[in-house]
């Protein structure tokens, strides 16, 4: 059982151990409720997963759970959420069931979903993160911008779990103010919900229409937070000199209308070395629901001594 919890949605589904989603839904994060009510609708979720469901290969039962979450997290506890407003959620409070439950960091393990199951087989464009010889950056631009970073092929979480917070990287110091208390971030520019809201739309998916309509307000945000993008993935590059950016999350579906003049834009901050390639995530919208997968898979392995099945 995969459940990948989202500032605006809970994706919560039934997936192989080799990348097949056998069967999803969505369901709406309570957030503005408060924490407990989040870690309710997910417990509740959980436990309908858990129910044997009727499907072509048969009856269809999870044998282990995965459940990735923003913030600070350890396999065993959700440390800290500012989205959600939790502190030392152990997994327990999650499900109530008996099977056995690891919770991962979202975007970190949607980032292993790329590296896990993509690469080579999807032809010109549309290749994930393997591709990027190990070193690959992925970055899914959502309600907020985190990034997981892989360096010689493994994830690199930092000292304590808080590395990849590219969102927060301030590219214009004096700058807008950030939710996080800073100002200037990336993701007061560049998050899919400050793109809409600077625009006064209730998705950036309408922005991006109005872009490519010609209107010249929103091609004037769209054109900032592109810049912002270039000026963060540029010190990116200069830092850790990955080999391919793979943009995810809801606003890669805006494409070439995206990924055109950010390749040009990262480009010309770059005076004396090549870019690396930016590419939009071939697995979309459904990486973080396979990275929740592979943390199910994770809390199969010997943890579960008395577990017949495994
Ligand atoms: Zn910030």
């Amino acid at each position: 059982m995969a459940v990948d919890v989202g500032g605006t949605s809970i994706k919560g589904g039934l997936v192989t151990s080799d990348g097949t989603i056998l069967y999803s839904e969505r369901r709406p994060t309570p957030r503005a409720e408060g924490p407990d009510r989040v870690i309710a609708a997910i417990s509740s979720f959980v436990a309908d997963l858990s129910r044997p469901r009727p499907h072509t290969a048969g009856l269809l039962a999870p044998v282990a759970v995965g459940l990735a979450v923003p913030g600070l997290v350890t396999p065993t506890h959700a440390v800290f959420s500012a989205a959600f407003g939790w502190r030392d959620v152990p997994a327990e409070a999650f499900s109530e069931g008996d099977l056995p439950l690891t919770l991962g960091h979202d975007v970190r393990s949607a980032g292993e979903a790329e590296l896990a199951f993509t690469g080579g087989s999807e032809g010109e464009g549309a290749g994930g993160a393997r591709e990027g010889g190990g070193h690959v950056l992925y970055l899914p631009i959502g309600t907020g911008i985190a990034g997981a970073i892989v360096l010689s092929g493994s994830l690199y979480g930092g000292a304590s779990g808080w590395a990849g917070q590219i969102g927060h990287i301030p590219v214009w110091p004096d700058g807008l103010p950030c939710g996080c208390g800073q100002r200037g971030c990336l993701g007061a520019y560049a998050s899919a919900s400050a793109i809409a809201s600077r625009c006064g739309e209730s998705s950036a998916a309408a922005v991006v229409r109005r872009v490519e309509a010609g209107d010249a307000q929103a091609t004037s945000v769209w054109d900032e937070a592109v810049e912002a993008l270039a000026v963060a993935l540029a010190t990116y590059t200069l830092l850790l000199d990955p080999a391919l950016v793979v943009i995810g999350g809801g606003l890669s579906l805006a494409g070439d209308t995206l990924l055109v003049p950010l390749r040009e834009r990262l480009a010309s901050r770059l005076a004396f070395r090549h870019p690396p390639g930016v590419r939009a995530s071939s697995l979309g919208v459904h990486a973080g629901l396979l990275g929740a997968g592979l943390l199910a898979a994770r809390a199969r392995q010997p943890t579960a001594p008395g577990d017949p099945a495994t």
